[in-house]
C-alpha cells in the first residue's frame, strides 16, 4: 500500500570529518551539517526549506538524493527505506526524485546541444522505445517548461541561451523523468530579478498540473510565499521551525524566523515589520554552542539558554510565546 507520504525523514544526521585527527587532540572534529532533522511530506505538497547559506539546507538536500550518505538516522520514500542504497537502486530512484540545481550555468554541459542534454536522462533510465520518441518527450518536456517552439531551441548550445532559458532547460531535463519529488536548491538565486517570478510561477504550475511533491530550497523567504504549502526554517543543521506557510507568516514563533521575516521587502508601508538585524555570525558548525545554537545571536536570549537546549527546559511563558514550538525544536 502507498504511503501517506511520499517522504519521511527521521532523526537525520549528516556530519563530516573537519580534517584530520592531530597529535595533541583526541580525534577529528566534526561539522554538524545536518542534525536530527525530522520532516514529512505528502503527495502532491510543496514545502520550502529557509535558512541562510551554511544551515545545512543543501547537505540536506544531496542526502535525500543519496549524492551524500547519511550519518545516522531513516529516509522513507513513499514508504521505501532508500537511507543506505546500492548504486544500482540508487540509479532507479533517481528517476522519481530528480534535482533542480542553484546554477544553470554550471548544470549545462556546453559541449551538448539542448535536445542532447534533456534526452540524455530519458537514455540513461531507457525511457522511450526508440530516439524517435524520445524526440517527442523532449519536445513536450521543453514546451512545457516554457521553450517554445521546442524545435527553435533543440540544436542550439547552452551558452545561446539566457540564464532564465537555461534553468528552463534543466527544469525540462528534470520533468522528462516524471519524477514524483522535485529539489529545487536555490534555482532562481543567480537569475536576474526580472525573470525569478517567471521560473517560480512556471515551478507552480508545474507542480500543479502534474501533482509533484516539491522542496523548495531559498534563503529568501518572500520567493515562495504564494507558492509553498508548509515552510521549515533551517538554522545550523537543524529545523528550528515548521508550519503552514499562512501560520509561520502571520504568528512566527522563533527569534531566527521573526529575523528572516523582518527582512523581506514589502511594498505597503503600513505592512512593513521592523527590521531585525541579528547580531554576529552564524557560528562555526565544528563548534557549536552550548545550549540552544541560536543563543549567541538571539535577541531574548536568557542565561539558561547558554546551558540547555531548549526542548530540555521549561522556557517562561513570555519566553515561550515570543521563541519557542517546543515541539518543532528538537
Ligand atoms: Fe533564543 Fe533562548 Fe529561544 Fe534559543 S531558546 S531561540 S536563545 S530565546
Amino acid at each position: 500500500m502507498a504511503s501517506e507520504f511520499i517522504l519521511e525523514v527521521k532523526n537525520l544526521k549528516k556530519y563530516f570529518q573537519a580534517g584530520q585527527p592531530g597529535w595533541f587532540s583526541k580525534g577529528a572534529k566534526l561539522v554538524h551539517a545536518v542534525d536530527e532533522i525530522d520532516l514529512q511530506l505528502k503527495h502532491g505538497e510543496v514545502i520550502a526549506l529557509v535558512g541562510e547559506s551554511g544551515c545545512g539546507k543543501s547537505t540536506l538536500a544531496l542526502t535525500l538524493m543519496g549524492l551524500e550518505e547519511a550519518t545516522a538516522g531513516q529516509i522513507l520514500f513513499d514508504g521505501q527505506d532508500i537511507t543506505h542504497l546500492a548504486e544500482k537502486e540508487k540509479k532507479a530512484l533517481r528517476r522519481k526524485i530528480q534535482m533542480v540545481f542553484q546554477d544553470p550555468y554550471e548544470s549545462l554541459n556546453p559541449t551538448q546541444t539542448i535536445q542532447e542534454i534533456v534526452m540524455e536522462p530519458l537514455v540513461v533510465h531507457g525511457i522511450g522505445a526508440n530516439d524517435e520518441a524520445r524526440k517527442k518527450q523532449v519536445k513536450k518536456a521543453l514546451e512545457d517548461s516554457g521553450l517554445k517552439p521546442a524545435e527553435t531551441y533543440l540544436t542550439r548550445f547552452p551558452h545561446q541561451l539566457s540564464g532564465g532559458q537555461r534553468q528552463r532547460v534543466v527544469i525540462a531535463s528534470a520533468l522528462a523523468l516524471e519524477p514524483q519529488l522535485l529539489i529545487a536548491d536555490e534555482p532562481v538565486s543567480m537569475l536576474d530579478v526580472s525573470i525569478r517570478a517567471e521560473i517560480i510561477n512556471l515551478l507552480a504550475e508545474l507542480q500543479k498540473t502534474r501533482n509533484i511533491s516539491v522542496i523548495f530550497i531559498t534563503h529568501d523567504l518572500g520567493t515562495v510565499g504564494f507558492f509553498a504549502d508548509r515552510v521549515a526554517v533551517m538554522y545550523l543543521g537543524r529545523i528550528v521551525e515548521i508550519g503552514s506557510m499562512q501560520a509561520v507568516l502571520k504568528d512566527t514563533k522563533h527569534p531566527y524566523s521573526q529575523a528572516l521575516l523582518s527582512v523581506i521587502p514589502v511594498p505597503n508601508p503600513r505592512l512593513r515589520k521592523k527590521r531585525i538585524i541579528l547580531q554576529g555570525e552564524t557560528p562555526n558548525p565544528v563548534n557549536l554552542p552550548s545550549g540552544c545554537r541560536f543563543h549567541p545571536r538571539c535577541p531574548i536570549a536568557e542565561e539558561k539558554c547558554k546551558q540547555l537546549d531548549p526542548h530540555l527546559f521549561n522556557l517562561s511563558a513570555a519566553h515561550q510565546a515570543a521563541c519557542l514550538l517546543l515541539e518543532n525544536y528538537q
